[in-house]
């Protein structure tokens, strides 16, 4: 099978990209965050406090999780509810940035992440990626954009969903979840020692267009 992995900050362009080749390639576009996404919603609805690990750890076999693709598009399932349209808030962001430091959160959903990878050949972005999760991918990408770029992007996402909120107070918020997800103890959002770094700061057409040409002369 085919993986490439594709980690980098909230914001840099990585589920744009990913999903452009997974189009490309006809691969599986895996995202990751969705699942940190879908525990962080548990915990949310649960009323439990996203920082108490315990408590967060204890929960955690309550938790039904299911993954379905349908048309290219990666379903959420949370105890058979379809969650895919209510994880996309900052929120839950928050909320999964929190939890996702958590060994036994990290551990929940390892084997489910390796194991569609062993069945598909995928495209999956994340932090932890081609560092913990695929080791061995055939192609590694650590993508990077200006503040002000992810800052304007996630902004206009969080809009179209109706949150509203001003580039600002979404730059503040990018760069507190990054820090976490950073200088977290266990798989730390850094690119591995072998990722091929994407500057997407500018035209995404430029940087589809090298990830394009890197993928294509690594996988004849
Ligand atoms: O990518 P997305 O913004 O949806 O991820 C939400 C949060 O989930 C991140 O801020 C990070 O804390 C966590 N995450 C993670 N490892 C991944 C994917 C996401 O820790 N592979």
């Amino acid at each position: 099978m085919i993986n490439i992995a594709i980690d980098g900050p909230s914001g840099s362009g990585k589920s744009t990209l990913a999903k452009a080749l997974a189009k490309k390639f006809g691969f599986s576009y895996v995202d990751t965050g969705a699942m940190y996404r879908t525990i962080g919603l548990y915990i949310l609805r649960t009323g439990t406090d996203p920082h108490d690990e315990a408590v967060v750890t204890a929960r955690l076999p309550e938790i039904k999780m299911d993954i379905e693709f349908a048309d290219g598009v990666q379903h959420m399932f949370l105890c058979g509810e379809d969650v895919t349209g209510l994880i996309r808030t900052s929120e839950i962001a928050d909320y999964a940035s929190a939890t996702s430091k958590m060994g036994a959160v990290r551990a929940f959903l390892l084997d489910v992440q390796r194991d569609m990878a062993k069945k598909n050949n995928v495209i999956m972005d994340g932090r932890d990626i081609g560092t913990v999760i695929l080791p061995d991918a055939d192609v590694k990408f650590f993508m990077t954009a200006s503040d002000e770029a992810r800052a304007v992007r996630r902004q206009a996402e969080l809009e179209e969903k109706g949150e509203k909120v001003t580039v600002e107070e979404v730059r503040k918020a990018l760069s507190a979840r990054d820090e976490q997800d950073r200088t977290r103890n266990i798989a730390p959002a850094v690119p591995a020692e072998d990722a091929i770094m994407l500057d997407n700061s500018g035209s995404f057409e430029e940087t589809l267009d090298r990830a394009v040409k890197i993928i294509e002369s690594r996988i004849k």
